[in-house]
């Protein structure tokens, strides 16, 4: 019962609704036990001999009205209960999708995906069952239950009664073990439909590679697997399904069995009318959905508390990423100094950034190089605060980005990250995704200084081309460049690319960074790279090595060091020789496997 307790907040913001569903169940109620007393008077007076044709006309027609009656009543209740339930539904859903987008991005990779979306379905679903059938069985088996018993105990025989319900209890029971074990059962045919699901879809999306390795047969292998696993799962819970409906009919049938053996009995001693006996077995045949009800009532509530807690503890869960109480409002500007002394990641044995100091000024361009993993994208999350560095400081002319508002550290930043993201919509919308409201002119001078205005143009929708799972495809540089529109529209005083050009080929490479030079000279970017033509411009370098500045300087003072740049930059110088004598290699075509050789 807690559970109904906990949503009571609820049946109080919808009490209107509530009370009159309840009240007109009631009334519902009251109105079942009409029809059997008339059946009880009519058999009595046909017997008897004494009932006249217009009494029978208008007992038919009052248990006409009341079918009438119930009919809609029973309409009405199930839209005031179901429909607060549904509002449940949304309201729950409508909050946790708030929380998720508040929280930081920790939150999601300690989560599984696939966990969130069950939460966000599931689970509402089961509460949302909980506050409407939930609150129906609980009237149900209690009212409509109580006063069939009553009406049967006080007016028909209280003994008889005790004897027909001997069996009933096993209803209940049997629903509920039953009820437990089809949830279990139909939970691990429900994991089995999933598993097979993603192997589904991982093999769609993944058909190029499959294929490329030859993997086909053992790709059907593993799925034949997983398809035999889910129709044994789904076997086990027919087998379960299979026995509920002859258990319930053998428990009623004795029941109606001792009904009529007693009852027979009862008539032929003269204690009891044919019309009550009757009207009795009506009775019982309506028991049985109340005795039904109970037996859900329990599986419903303890379906419901588990979901109601798992989503309560998903609200509980608080971002580590907050805005302090008098963070400063005013959109960051200035110098970007860090000064970060040591930060890893959590479980990671060591830190990620060590001793960091850089200090970039408006109008400069910072460029990042270093090995995968020495820490580029490490530093750039804790510049947008994705994680909060404990061990030293980050500051923007002047202020601690811990001390702002994010939205007035994230306003100042455009960030193009290295994974980028299109959403399934035109690529106008996906480029002013940051700024609804820009005009066409300003996307379209976004696009071309990212050097994709053009390519925009030979799709056959232009700007309006729906891009994503749904669209068209786009190579991976054009992605790449829409992205940096979407970060330029924003005209950002701190421009992060993460490897944002490592797609595109070295002549829409030069056109970028030239234009940027060119519209951004107040301006801080922050450029990493593996390709060190990205950054050979940049105002100051520095060559990250396992979390550590190894090298910093300019371009030409690092050649002068002859370290990990000077051996790097000169190996890149021979490579895009090497292509260019061979052909060019055009590194904004998208990629093709190569098949393997299958024998
Ligand atoms: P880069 O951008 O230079 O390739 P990263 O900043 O992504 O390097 O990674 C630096 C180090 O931190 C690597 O050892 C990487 O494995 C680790 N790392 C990066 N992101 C996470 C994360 N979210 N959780 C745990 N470790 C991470």
């Amino acid at each position: 019962m807690s559970i109904f307790r906990d949503l009571w907040w609820f049946f109080k913001q919808e009490k209107r609704s509530y009370a009159w569903g309840v009240l007109i169940l009631l009334v519902v109620a009251f109105l079942e036990i009409f029809p059997p007393y008339v059946v009880r008077v009519v058999v009595d007076g046909l017997e008897a001999g004494t009932l006249t044709g217009s009494e029978l006309g208008m007992w038919l027609g009052l248990i006409a009205l009341a079918g009438v009656a119930m009919y809609v009543l029973r309409y009405v209740w199930r839209i005031l209960l179901f429909g607060a339930a549904f509002r449940l539904g949304q309201l729950l859903r409508r909050r946790l999708f708030s929380h998720f987008s508040k929280m930081s991005p920790s939150f999601f990779q300690r989560r599984r995906t696939g966990d969130l979306m069950a939460h966000a379905t599931n689970d509402i679903q089961a509460v949302q069952v909980t506050a409407g059938e939930g609150v129906l069985t609980l009237v149900d088996s209690l009212v409509l239950g109580g006063l069939v018993v009553a009406t049967m105990a006080l007016f028909i025989s209280w003994e008889l009664t005790l004897i027909a319900l001997i069996p009933m209890p096993l209803i209940a029971l049997a629903v509920s073990k039953f009820g437990t074990m089809l949830h279990q059962r139909f939970h691990r045919a429900q994991a089995a439909f999933s598993d097979m699901n993603d192997k589904v879809q991982e093999n769609i999306s993944g058909m190029r590679v499959v294929k490329a390795f030859g993997q086909e047969e053992n790709e059907k292998r593993s799925f034949q697997k997983l398809s035999r696993h889910v129709v044994e799962k789904n076997i086990a819970v027919a087998r379960v399904d299979a026995l509920f409906d002859p258990t319930i009919s053998l428990v009623i049938g004795l029941s109606f069995f001792l009904a009529v053996a007693f009852g027979g009995w009862f008539v032929m001693e003269g204690t009891m009318t044919i019309g009550q006996l009757t009207q009795f077995t009506i009775y019982l045949g309506q028991l049985i959905w109340p005795m039904l009800a109970f037996g859900f009532l329990f599986n419903i509530m303890q379906r419901g508390r588990a979901s109601y807690d798992r989503i309560h503890s998903l609200l509980q869960v608080e971002s580590e990423i907050q805005d302090r109480p008098a963070a400063l409002t005013a959109r960051a500007s200035g110098e970007v100094a860090f000064a970060v002394d040591h930060f890893g990641y959590d479980g990671a044995k060591e830190p990620a950034l060590r001793d960091i100091r850089i200090s970039v000024q408006p109008g400069e361009t910072l460029g990042i190089v270093g090995k995968t993993g020495s820490g580029k994208t490490t530093l750039f999350k804790l510049l947008l605060r994705e994680f909060d560095c404990t061990a030293g400081e980050i500051c923007i002319g002047g202020v601690p980005v811990r001390e702002m508002t994010l939205d007035a550290l994230r306003s100042a930043i455009g960030y193009v990250p290295q994974d980028h993201f299109l959403f399934s919509a035109t690529i106008r919308e996906n480029i002013a995704f940051g700024q609804a409201d820009a005009s066409d002119e300003e996307i379209e001078e976004a696009a071309r200084l990212a050097g994709i205005h053009e390519d925009i143009l030979q799709f056959e929708h232009g700007y309006d081309t729906v891009v994503g799972e749904r669209g068209v495809t786009l190579s991976g540089g054009q992605k790449q460049r829409i992205s940096i529109a979407r970060a330029l529209l924003l005209t950002p005083e701190i421009l992060i690319l993460d490897d944002s050009l490592s797609a595109v080929d070295a002549k829409t490479e030069e056109a970028i960074l030239a234009a940027l030079r060119q519209t951004r000279q107040e301006k801080t970017t922050l450029i990493a790279a593996h390709r060190l033509s990205a950054i050979e411009h940049a105002d100051q370098i520095v060559v990250l090595e396992e979390g550590w500045i190894a090298e910093r300087g300019t371009h030409q003072e690092l050649l002068l060091q002859d370290g990990w740049y000077a051996w790097t930059y000169r190996q890149q110088q021979l490579e895009s020789m090497i292509q260019k004598g061979g052909g060019a290699v055009d590194g904004d075509t998208p990629v093709t496997p190569v098949s393997q050789p299958t024998s």
